[in-house]
């Protein structure tokens, strides 16, 4: 029995259990995933069931092509028929076979944020609402929770016909479901609600699927919400094979609706489950996995359980901090470069994790500089993402008013209301005389049959365009570029949109202001034709790379279920990771403390954790703490890189002040709720005494612009900067 080989007894047990429920519950690296694999494969080739028979859902579309590989690499055959994917790829696939069923074309478009936007919006004028109360951003999160709780509009109303705002926001989402129904569209959410109403209400079409299929496998079961659930109850619903593994520390999606309780209740509710529990962890040294354990071990909201390893010890655990990010991505390209160089590591093995996207870019442009291959999973390269691009699209238009190309692009960036069949207009126009578009658009008279709306908002388009073109002329690159990007209404409309989405487009509109002033600091005096070229060359690079084994890049969300042989896990500050909107709530900040704790065990051999004194992130330059995470770890396991970063300390050498020094700084940290106002006086550890002039709500902290009184102006980030009010 070839697929029993290589696992261990309870692992075993887990594969040979192929009849009824079973949950497998265990911590990170203690080979559930494993299991998974080979159980599909031990019934493909032992039990002889039709792959076709066969459903396993994993969380990311990269962890199905993974387990895909792995079981074919087992079977050394066609896998090809097993339905492996996430939920939502699942869905869409009965959808587009069924949906006609319930009523929809199986040609349904999927709605995203933005469409959502519009239509929500049209509920509220339909209903003749006041719009400062009715605002769509909130609607649109209402809805989705309601959704992902599977409650319908009218049981929202009956609960709420007394709250006038609620029974509206109800009436509105019962409009917006008529809406999508009428344009044959599903929301997001709906791909799973759809499905699940479609086996509810179909027999023939629940029976097709329940008997379709016998055995049913879940990854990554402690992220699921209450209708991925309720769809896997009814798919197991004849068979009831039904095999999930999870582990509730590395839930980490509570925010989007994921239902710790599915896991626990797994038991009560699939009837004759069997729970096994894992305990051995095959993944990562024994240094590695004690950092780990000692981390999640504050967490309140667990179960509580310990992993072992019969793995060597390794190496220890590595802190390196840094006076500011440049000083960081310097250093873990330097290591890479080490490493590589000894000639036991190979790029593949190495993988950087952050909390969030826009922290890619330092070490990208580290990695540009010194030639080493890399990928960006989960998401585009910096220079490759929309915004970005967007922006650029921006400057080179204001550097260079005939690039048509440019123009093109962002005419209608943000929405303006310059539509297709405007442009198609202006460029018949312009075909005709060899203008430029923005040459024929100062001289709009000329052009025929624009509407006079059209010409309004072109107008106040090339008067913006004009406004920058001179202001170019007198302002520094940086202060520049930070007018462009909040000035063109671009950050505006994401901020409306605000799905989880449009925070990272605009987080990296403002990392953009970053760029900026690195280029200030290495090219003084640098101009705008200079910073393009710059920028131009950074991101061509990105577009010759077709090497295959290169160093991968991601946050830590993405990372979930993967493993690498060197793990560098960077940017561990106080208000970047925790991030600052956890800071005022234990729940969230157990949420950040499971998903450090996921990021340490993806390190099989060797784990880097660095963080940076001083950080310039969304153009704004803050004095930042170490996470409180890293205040968890015991001294003895962590071993201090010393700022020569060449060669490395012998642990003799260690020097523990610095240690000390950490939990110092960190007590100090100062009371964010502190009633803060216009005119109040702060102390900043580098700048001294100053007076708070400007306050600005970003998400839910603030900004705040202080006038010190020998420094100027600075901008600061309340949850992180480094001041006491006095
Ligand atoms: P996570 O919680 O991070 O998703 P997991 O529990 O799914 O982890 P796997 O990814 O399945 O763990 O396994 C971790 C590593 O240990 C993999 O490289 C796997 O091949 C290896 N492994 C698992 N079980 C065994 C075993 N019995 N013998 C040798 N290696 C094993
Ligand atoms: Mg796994």
């Amino acid at each position: 029995m070839d697929y029993l080989q290589g696992l261990n007894e309870k692992q075993k047990e887990g594969v040979l259990h192929t009849e009824g429920p079973l949950l497998i519950l265990a911590g990170a690296g203690s080979g559930k995933t494993r299991v998974i694999t080979h159980k599909i494969a031990y019934l493909i080739e032992e039990k002889r069931v039709f792959p076709s028979n066969i459903l396993a859902i994993t969380f990311t579309n990269k962890a199905a092509k993974e387990m895909k590989e792995r079981v074919e690499g087992l079977l050394k055959g066609r896998v090809e028929d097993i339905w492996m994917g996430t939920f939502h790829s699942m869905c869409v696939r009965i959808l587009r076979r069924e949906i006609e069923s319930i009523g929809y074309k199986r040609n349904f478009s999927i709605y995203d944020s933005l469409d959502q936007k519009t239509l929500v919006k049209e509920c509220i004028t339909e209903k003749n609402l006041n719009k400062e109360t009715f605002q769509e951003k909130p609607i649109i999160n209402i809805i989705s929770s309601l959704k992902d709780d599977m409650i319908d509009p009218d049981d929202y109303i009956n609960e709420n016909y007394k709250d006038y705002y609620r029974r509206n926001v109800g009436e509105i989402y019962g409009l917006y479901e008529e809406k999508l129904k009428k344009n044959n569209a599903l929301d997001f959410d709906d791909l799973i609600l759809k499905t699940v109403f479609l086996l509810k209400s179909d027999e023939r079409i629940r029976e097709k699927y329940q008997s379709k299929f016998e055995y049913i496998f879940v990854d990554e079961y402690q992220d699921t919400n209450k209708s991925q659930y309720e769809l896997i109850k009814y798919l197991s619903g004849k068979h009831g094979n039904i095999c999930v593994v999870g582990d509730e520390d590395q839930s980490v999606y509570g925010w989007r609706g994921a239902d710790i309780r599915n896991i626990l209740n797994f038991e009560r509710d699939f009837k004759g489950a069997e729970v096994i529990k894992l305990e051995q962890n095959y993944r990562s040294t024994g240094n590695i996995l004690d950092v780990a354990n000692s981390i999640i071990k504050n967490n309140t909201e667990r179960k509580g359980k310990k992993l072992w390893t019969a793995k060597e010890r390794g190496q220890y655990a590595t802190l390196k901090i840094n006076f500011d990010e440049k000083e960081e991505a310097n250093f873990v390209t330097q290591k890479v470069i080490d490493l590589i160089e000894e000639g036991k590591y190979k790029y593949g093995d190495f993988v950087i994790l952050y909390r969030t996207n826009a922290q890619s870019r330092s070490f990208e442009e580290t990695f540009i500089r010194n030639n080493i291959p890399y990928k960006i999973v989960g998401g585009l390269k910096f220079y490759d993402r929309k915004e970005v691009k967007d922006l650029i699209a921006y400057l080179r238009l204001i550097q260079n008013p005939l690039d048509d190309i440019s123009l093109r692009r962002i005419i209608n960036v943000p929405k303006r209301g310059i539509g297709a069949s405007t442009l198609g207009k202006i460029e018949k126009y312009t075909s005709q005389t060899g203008e430029s578009i923005y040459g024929a658009l100062l001289d709009l008279d000329k052009i025929q049959g624009l509407s006079g709306r059209a010409r309004n908002v072109i107008k106040s388009f090339t008067a913006m365009i004009n406004k920058f073109l001179a202001m170019k002329e007198i302002m520094g690159v940086r202060d520049f570029i930070e007018e462009v990007v909040y000035s063109t209404g671009y950050i505006k409309e994401l901020e409306e949109e605000n799905s989880v989405e449009s925070q990272s487009r605009i987080e990296n509109l403002k990392e953009f202001i970053s760029v900026a002033v690195d280029f200030e600091t290495n090219y003084e005096g640098g101009t705008l034709e200079d910073f393009l070229a710059n920028v131009s060359l950074l991101s061509d690079v990105d577009k010759t790379d077709e090497r295959k084994d290169v160093v991968t890049m991601m946050t830590v969300h993405g990372a979930k279920g993967l493993e690498f042989p060197v793990v560098f896990l960077v940017g561990m500050e106080e208000g970047l990771f925790p991030i600052s909107r956890a800071l005022d709530s234990i729940h969230d900040m157990e949420e950040e403390r499971r998903l450090c704790y996921v990021a340490v065990t993806r390190a099989e051999e060797l784990l880097y954790i660095s963080y940076a004194n001083l950080r310039t992130i969304y153009g704004n330059t803050t004095y930042s703490l170490p996470s409180r995470f890293l205040k968890e770890i015991p001294d003895d396991m962590l071993k201090i890189c010393k700022n020569d970063q060449r060669k490395e300390k012998q642990e003799d050498e260690i020097e523990y002040e610095e240690r000390t020094d950490i939990k110092n700084r960190f007590e100090k940290k100062v009371n964010l709720k502190e009633d803060i106002q216009i005119g109040s006086k702060v102390n900043h550890k580098m700048w001294g005494m100053g007076t708070v002039v400007q306050i600005k709500k970003v998400g839910e902290d603030k900004e705040i612009v202080v006038a010190f009184e020998n420094k100027g102006l600075k901008k600061l980030l309340l949850s992180i900067a480094p001041i006491e009010f006095v």
